[in-house]
């Protein structure tokens, strides 16, 4: 079984989330919100959050599209 690790602090993230809880509760609401939608745009959403991870942006400061 493969552990699920959370991108930003390499804890355990559960299945179905993208960042573990202490993490995601980080982020600003509007963010979680967006990132919450599973809608046609929501891969394009998490690639906006993978590729703010990468460029170290705080977690406060993440913001992705609608
Ligand atoms: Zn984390």
């Amino acid at each position: 079984m493969t552990k699920l690790k959370c991108p930003t602090c390499t804890r355990h993230r559960g299945p179905g989330h993208y960042l573990c809880q202490s993490c995601w509760g980080r982020l600003a609401p509007a963010t979680r919100r967006r990132l919450s939608l599973r809608d046609d745009r929501a891969f394009a959403r998490l690639r906006e959050l993978h590729a703010a991870l990468e460029a170290r942006t705080p977690l406060p400061d993440i913001e992705v599209s609608r």
